[in-house]
């Protein structure tokens, strides 16, 4: 049976009263299962606390980051480096269209980030716009998030989403989980996942609400 990933991105939103309070009401409902692998992207500000209150309900969550530095720990102002995260995060979002546009991100600086991740037992999850985005070496999750979809509420076709997949899982080893990210909801989410060659979701807007990211966790139960 394949994996379904289901991953909050929660970019840079929710203080972390706000954060606890979405990982109360969601932690108790995720259903037990091998195969399920749900996790949350808080900001930094929120992680500690996030994993504390999932480690103490003894939540099936992983907690991961949206970034880390392409750095070693030391003298670099303002990085979150990944030997530092250790620990605290299981994953760990690379290579996003809004850091690529807002933050001059190139395929150069990912794959250094991508480095520093795997040096530290952090899995990196690598967004790639488009059939040309590189996946550095010893990358086996990648998101496909076409740009027209992210935030618009105009997901991609599961079926186009699906021959990106197929391609990545081509040129990189069908052992490559490739997910979908743009506009996913509980509607579409289904029809996302049961295409051969797609593993799951990365969830951005939908995600921000506890109950309509459970409800895209039961739209898949059904
Ligand atoms: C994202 O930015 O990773 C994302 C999936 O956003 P949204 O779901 O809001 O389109």
């Amino acid at each position: 049976m394949k994996n379904i990933w289901i991953i909050a991105n929660w970019k840079s939103n929710k203080t972390i009263a706000e954060a606890l309070d979405w990982v109360d009401n969601v932690g108790p409902s995720i259903p037990e299962n091998e195969n399920l692998k749900v996790g949350v992207c808080p900001t930094f500000s929120c992680l500690s606390e996030v994993k504390k209150a999932i480690t103490v309900g003894n939540y099936p969550l992983m907690v991961g980051a949206q970034d880390l530095s392409p750095f070693d720990a030391g003298a670099y102002t303002g990085e979150e480096s990944a030997f530092l995260l250790k620990g605290l995060i299981d994953l760990s979002i690379l290579g996003h269209s809004e850091r690529r546009q807002n933050f001059s991100e190139t395929d150069e600086i990912i794959t250094k980030k991508v480095a520093q991740a795997l040096q530290n037992n952090i899995m990196p999850l690598i967004c790639i716009q488009s059939q040309d985005t590189p996946v550095p070496k010893d990358c086996r999750l990648v998101a496909y998030e076409p740009v027209f979809a992210i935030g618009t509420g105009k997901a991609d076709t599961p079926e186009n989403a699906n021959e990106v997949a197929k391609v990545f899982k081509q040129k990189y080893g069908d052992d490559l989980e490739v997910i979908y990210g743009g506009s996913v909801n509980s509607s579409n989410v289904q029809k996302f996942v049961s295409q051969p060659d797609i593993t799951g979701v990365l969830v951005g807007n939908a995600s921000l609400d506890a109950g309509a990211f459970l409800s895209i966790i039961k739209a898949l139960e059904g």
